[in-house]
């Protein structure tokens, strides 16, 4: 081969090529889906502090942030629409201008997370509209409920309901939002009915008692006076189903709500038959909220067609679609990116038996998950850390009530870590316990220690852990909730070595 200068050149090509490559190959990261959920205090309401955040995000090899711009509180953007729900410190900052120019200036998509069907007790909507709350079957709201104890603070808005809270305020909300902003998708949450309370209980509202038994056909429109009887050929009763007999009794308008309610939920197709009808609730419950992110999908198509959909469900869709009305497998033609939330929370036992439940989750995962476009796996970064938080926690309640030694002494010793990561804080509690005197000042410190503890006192080797084991499944993404569990066990540089491979 003649040396000539293209020669020369081309030589020289293939040499930095073979030199570079494997060079970058290094150093760019693997893993398609680098995402965490992050909240609005995180992001502050200055330009400043946004764009702190996006340098932190950026700095930890993120890609997509799914940031609340809804929550049980109002809306985090100056909503020209419905400014009455605009949280005060967002009236005059537009919130999400500034993120999405920020994260897009360095390669991050944004994701627009919206509480869908869970208000505040004391939200704007929830208290301007409540005819338009899921109700019980004694007519009660969910903030009538008590949950350990309290009053629950959440306000459940009917999804199915219309006109009503769904299509007069939630889509629009959506609509206006994607039309205003150049946001890569919006994220559903609490996209369900309540299921920490109650979860059979709702809703009962006038609409559902109206609209289930017409969705079920428990009685013919076009002949309601009609006996519509057929003999009854067949040995077994239920197999004489199909001739949809009628379901309701015929003084049904005579019923109360909560003798309406209670057929509904614990009646029987057939008078004497098995105790079937709860089946067609809980049928009637998934399709509203299947409905609903086709409706989502359907308005963000006519104002802007790329924008996409992502949601936060629970992990088991044959499990939460009795329990909660979300069988999202009936969301894959309106939502692309699906974000179960795998949280060490929603596993029972110990941290090692949540990585193997995790993996056998995340497997049967990616089987109802096939008709998804992506599939991204979300964990909780600070519920990974209750056996490190707990007894310091448990430690200070004891000692701002001033509890005795005996209480005290079994709580130190489940605080081991404070002993390696604050020896004199430890000893000045150990000190209190065998000579009680005012606890005050150790429950301050206590509490310093618990908001601004050293790097270290929440083992990054755990997030690590959980990290690889979802890895090892073969998951195209991975979603980490969130921005202030990172930041309050400082685990920034822990994600950021791994989103960095
Ligand atoms: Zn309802």
């Amino acid at each position: 081969m003649r040396v000539t200068r293209s020669n020369v050149l081309r030589g020289l090509f293939f040499a930095l090529t073979f030199v570079c490559l494997p060079a970058l190959a290094r150093t760019e990261p693997t893993l398609v889906g680098r995402a965490v959920w992050a909240h609005p205090r995180d992001a502050g309401s200055t330009e400043t502090s946004v764009r702190a955040l996006v340098d932190r995000l950026a700095k930890a090899h993120v890609n997509t942030v799914v940031m609340e711009v809804k929550n049980s509180s109002g809306v985090f953007w100056p909503s020209r629409r419905f400014p009455e729900a605009v949280v005060p410190e967002y009236r005059e900052f537009d919130f999400p201008a500034v993120l999405i120019r920020e994260a897009h200036a360095r390669g991050i998509a944004v994701h627009a997370w919206f509480f869908d069907f869970a208000e505040g007790a004391n939200s704007y909507v929830a208290r301007t509209h409540p005819e338009w709350l899921a109700l019980s079957p004694d007519g009660k709201p969910t903030t009538a409920e008590i949950l350990r104890g309290q009053p629950y603070r959440m306000a459940w808005m009917c999804p199915a309901r219309r006109p009503g809270y769904t299509d007069q305020w939630l889509i629009p909300l959506i609509r206006e939002f994607a039309e205003r902003y150049d946001v890569d998708a919006i994220h559903h949450d609490y996209v369900r009915y309540p299921g920490d309370v109650a979860p059979d209980t709702y809703c009962f509202c006038d609409y559902c008692l109206t609209h289930l038994p017409l969705y079920a056909s428990y009685f013919s429109k076009a002949r309601p006076d009609d006996p519509l009887t057929s003999p009854f050929d067949r040995p077994h009763l239920e197999a004489h189903w199909e001739r949809s007999p009628k379901v309701l009794p015929p003084n049904w308008v005579q019923y109360s709500r909560e003798m309406k309610s209670r057929l509904l939920l614990e009646g029987s197709f057939f008078p004497g038959g098995n105790r079937d009808l709860d089946y067609f609730l809980y049928e009637y419950r998934v399709h509203h909220v299947a409905e609903f992110a086709r409706q989502v999908f359907e308005a963000i198509r006519q104002v802007k067609p790329r924008i996409e959909v992502s949601a936060a469900v629970f992990k088991n869709p044959v499990q939460s679609g009795r329990f909660i009305g979300q069988d999202w497998r009936r969301f894959s033609p309106w939502v692309q990116y699906l974000m179960p939330m795998d949280y060490r929370g929603h596993f029972a036992g110990t941290f090692e038996t949540h990585l193997d439940l995790l993996a056998e989750t995340i497997q049967q995962q990616k089987i109802w998950a096939r008709d998804f476009m992506h599939l991204w796996i979300g964990i909780a970064s600070y519920q990974l850390y209750d056996e490190e938080r707990e007894p310091l926690a448990q430690l200070r309640a004891l000692l701002t009530r001033n509890a005795p030694a005996a209480e005290l002494q079994p709580a130190l010793e489940k605080a081991g870590r404070l002993k390696l990561f604050a020896p004199e804080l430890h000893a000045a509690i150990s000190a209190h316990a065998r000579t009680p005197g005012d606890a005050g000042d150790l429950a301050t410190r206590l509490g310093a220690f618990l908001a601004d503890p050293p790097v270290g006192y929440y083992p990054p080797e755990k997030l690590t852990a959980t990290l690889e084991r979802v890895r090892a499944q073969g998951v195209e993404g991975i979603v980490v909730f969130s921005t202030s569990g990172l930041t309050s066990a400082k685990l920034w540089d822990m994600l950021g070595a791994f989103f960095g491979r």
